[in-house]
C-alpha cells in the first residue's frame, strides 16, 4: 500500500454551526486527496492536502470524451464518538467495475480504503452529529491526457472530496412524487447505465426538468429499447410491493446496481419477505396501482436512504400508492439502515467499517 503525503491547511475554514441546513453539496471540508496515474507507472503520489481548485489543460480528455467514474458514500459519526464507514467494500468494487466498463484503470482496494479512511480522519472535525447528518464523500477520477481524439487516456488523477450534509428529510420520511419517462431514455443494455459516470446525468437533465415543470421531484426511467420494463429513479434504485411480494427490477446492465438496493433485498429477505429481483413492466405496475395490489414504492439511495413514493405518473394518468404516505415496510428499512449506520442498532452482517 502506498504512503499518502499529508500537507495540512494553514488556513482552516470555520466549520458549519450547529443551526446551518447544510444543503447537499454545497459545503466542502479543510482537505482534499489526490492520487496520479501515468501509464507505465501506475497509481502513485498520493497526498491529501488543502482542499483547492485544480489546473488542467484545456485540452484534457475529460472535458471533451467524458471519460470520467464517480462514487458516493457516507461517514456518520455515533452518539459514543466512534467514526462510522458503511459497506465501503462495496462502493470501492463498484467504482472498480465502473472503471473496467470506462477504460479507465483500476484502483488497488486497500489504496481506496487507506484514502477514505485518512482523509475523514484529517476531517472528522467536519463530520456533523445532529439526527440525521453525515458526512458525504466523494470519490471520482478523470482523464487528465491533453490530447484531442477519441481513446482512454494515458493519464487520470482520482480525487475525493468531502461535502457535510443535513438531512435529506428534516423532518422525517416524506414521499415523494415520481414521473414515469416515456419519451427520453437514460441509458440502454450495453452501454454504460450499470456504470456510476457523469455521462448518465447528462442524459438525464432533460426529462429531469420535464419532470421538475409538471411538479414531480424525480423521474423512473423505462428500458431504452421497448419502453416497456421498470429501470430506476434518477439516482435511486426502485422496489414495489405487490400483494405481499417485494419486487425489484433484475440488474440488466443498464441499471445501477445500489448498494442500498443489495441491502433492502438482504434485509426483506431476512424479514421473511418475498423478493423477486425481474423484470416488471409499466403495464404490471399500472395494473397493480388500478386493482390495489401496489401496496407499497420505495427508492433506495446513498443520499436519502429509503425515499417512500406517494405518487406515480404515467402518460395522462396519476396513481396514488395506498394512502400516499410511508409504507410499513419503506418506514422498517429507513430505521434499520440508519441505524446500523449510527451504531444505535447491532451490526449483525458486519457492514460498518469503524474508522479509527
Ligand atoms: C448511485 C446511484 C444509485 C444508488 O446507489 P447507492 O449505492 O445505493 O447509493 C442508483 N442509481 C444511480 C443512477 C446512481 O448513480
Amino acid at each position: 500500500m502506498l504512503d499518502i503525503k499529508i500537507t495540512k491547511t494553514t488556513n482552516p475554514k470555520p466549520l458549519p454551526t450547529e443551526d446551518n441546513p447544510l444543503v447537499f453539496g454545497t459545503i466542502f471540508t479543510d482537505h482534499m486527496y489526490v492520487m496520479e496515474y501515468t501509464k507505465g507507472q501506475g497509481w502513485h503520489d498520493p497526498e491529501i492536502m488543502p482542499y483547492q481548485p485544480i489546473s488542467l489543460d484545456p485540452s484534457a480528455m475529460v472535458f471533451h470524451y467524458g471519460q470520467e467514474m464517480f462514487e458516493g458514500l457516507k461517514a456518520y459519526k455515533t452518539e459514543d464518538g466512534r467514526i462510522l464507514l458503511f459497506r465501503p467494500d462495496k462502493n470501492i468494487e463498484r467504482a472498480n467495475n465502473s472503471n473496467k466498463r470506462l477504460e479507465i484503470p483500476k484502483i488497488p482496494e486497500d489504496d481506496f480504503l487507506n484514502a477514505i479512511k485518512t482523509l475523514v480522519k484529517v476531517d472528522a472535525a467536519w463530520i456533523p452529529t445532529k439526527p440525521g447528518t453525515s458526512l458525504y464523500i466523494r470519490p471520482f477520477v478523470i482523464a487528465t491526457d491533453p490530447f484531442l481524439g477519441v481513446r482512454p487516456s494515458d493519464t487520470y488523477k482520482f480525487i475525493i472530496i468531502l461535502s457535510p450534509v443535513g438531512a435529506y428529510y428534516p423532518e422525517g420520511l416524506n414521499p415523494v412524487k415520481i414521473w414515469i419517462e416515456d419519451e427520453y431514455v437514460r441509458a440502454v443494455r450495453g452501454g454504460i447505465g450499470e456504470a456510476k459516470t457523469g455521462g448518465n446525468y447528462v442524459a438525464s437533465l432533460a426529462a429531469q426538468i420535464k419532470a421538475h415543470d409538471e411538479g414531480y421531484s424525480q423521474v423512473l426511467w423505462l428500458d431504452g429499447v421497448e419502453r416497456k420494463y421498470i429501470e430506476e429513479v434518477g439516482a435511486m434504485n426502485i422496489f414495489f410491493k405487490i400483494n405481499g411480494t417485494v419486487v425489484t427490477p433484475m440488474l440488466n446492465g443498464s441499471i445501477l446496481p445500489g448498494v442500498t438496493r443489495n441491502t433492502c433485498i438482504q434485509l426483506c429477505k431476512e424479514w421473511g419477505l418475498p423478493v423477486e429481483e425481474r423484470r416488471i413492466s409499466v403495464d404490471e405496475l399500472v395494473e397493480a396501482a388500478k386493482n390495489g395490489t401496489l401496496e407499497e414504492v420505495w427508492g433506495s439511495g446513498t443520499a436519502a436512504v429509503i425515499s417512500p413514493v406517494g405518487h406515480l405518473r404515467y402518460e395522462n394518468d396519476v396513481f396514488q400508492i395506498a394512502d400516499g404516505g410511508i409504507g410499513e415496510v419503506s418506514q422498517k428499512l429507513y430505521d434499520t439502515v440508519t441505524g446500523i449506520q449510527l451504531g444505535k442498532l447491532e451490526d449483525k452482517h458486519g457492514w460498518t467499517v469503524e474508522v479509527k
